[in-house]
């Protein structure tokens, strides 16, 4: 056997002299002989698969300490210690990619960050009310800040648009203060009197005395958020590939459903399907649904009118949230209920979570 100097040995194993240097003092490739007068350094052929082995995984940024564990198993295992390593690289930069799409929103005025329940997390938003094909006048409001989200479908013309922005209006103070993860249901009580009050006014002063409107809205507190929802407005959470909707429509046909005297693919199409059987009005009346839920990264929020709904299937809206960021979801949704005709206004609201 011949040995070869550092140099020849370096050069055919891709490392610098530096590195099988420091690679010696690890004890991760000690040299098999040393000039006992020069100090040359002189390498077997034979190391030259362990060199460049060692070589490869640098180049895969692995840590020398993990390459040191590697190098000691049979090719087999390291195969799988090669995949599992991959595969951790792949979730953080898939994680890294999440935070960077956040602060670019976040530096431009399209996110949050904030701290609930011991969590920071942030929320990239979009929203937009379309008045689609057909309508003359937008009724339908949306609304997408730094703590809060919100749709509302006003009902019937110029007091129904009031009726709308009124109720979003009666929550925006809710984004002035942090408000507690424990004090969530409490604010979004306070600020339903506040819609009802604001409603009661705007219907005292129209000809018929009616202001009706969906709505459904969530306030953040971390990774906690309040839900506070009536009428047939939606709230949708796409976590891991799966949409499910979070909110209960109060309309009459899906009271049928909850009877069992309908099916859901009936009260879909039903030429009564707008029906309410509960919303904000001028009386005062009409109790919204209020829930807490707690959010994951990655999970991904829609809140939406029947306007999409109603024209846009559930695997369409499913396709549509995937890999966009929550601005273009937002407008290709608003498209897609403008290609199926958008006889009624379209409002929708997207947005990310991401644990900071
Ligand atoms: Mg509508």
């Amino acid at each position: 056997v011949e040995l070869m100097t550092i140099g020849a040995f370096a050069r055919a194993a891709r490392l610098s002299p530096k590195a099988l240097r420091r690679y010696d003092e690890l004890g991760l490739l000690p040299p098999v002989a040393v000039d006992g007068t020069t100090g040359y350094r002189f390498y077997d052929p034979a190391q030259l698969d362990r060199a460049r082995l060692i070589a490869w995984l640098r180049r895969l940024d692995m840590p020398l300490a993990r390459i040191q564990s590697v190098v000691e198993l049979d090719p087999v295992a390291a195969a799988e210690a090669v995949t599992a390593y991959w595969a951790e690289v792949v979730a953080d930069t898939a994680g890294r990619g999440r935070l960077a799409a956040f602060l670019v929103d976040y530096l431009t005025g399209r996110g949050s960050a904030m701290t609930g329940t011991g969590i920071t997390v942030g929320i990239r938003y979009a929203g937009h009310a379309d008045i689609g094909k057909v309508r003359t006048s937008n009724e339908d409001t949306a609304y997408a800040g730094s703590r809060l989200l919100a749709v509302a479908d006003g009902v019937s013309g110029e007091a129904g648009a009031r009726a709308s922005a009124a109720a979003v209006a009666a929550f925006q103070p809710l984004e002035a203060r942090a408000v507690g993860a424990g004090e969530l249901v409490e604010a979004l009580g306070a600020a339903v009197g506040v819609a009802q009050r604001a409603l009661r006014d705007i219907a005292a002063s129209t000809v018929d005395g009616e202001a009706v409107t969906t709505f459904t809205a969530m306030l953040w507190s971390g990774a906690r958020f309040g839900l506070v929802h009536i009428g047939d407005t939606r709230a949708y959470r796409l976590r891991d590939g799966v949409l499910r909707q979070l909110t209960h429509d109060h309309t009459w046909v899906q009271s049928l459903v909850d009877d069992g005297r309908m099916s859901l693919s009936e009260a879909a199409v039903h030429p009564q399907r707008a029906l309410l059987a509960r919303a904000f009005t001028g009386t005062g009346a009409g109790e919204p649904d209020i829930s807490v839920h707690d959010a994951e990264a990655g999970d991904r929020y829609l809140l939406c009118s029947d306007g999409l709904t109603h024209t846009v299937s559930t695997e369409s809206i499913t396709e549509v949230l995937a890999g966009r960021s929550p601005d273009e979801a937002v407008t290709r949704l608003v498209e897609r209920a403008n290609e199926a005709g958008a006889p009624d206004n379209i409002a929708c609201v997207v947005a990310d979570v991401v644990t900071l």
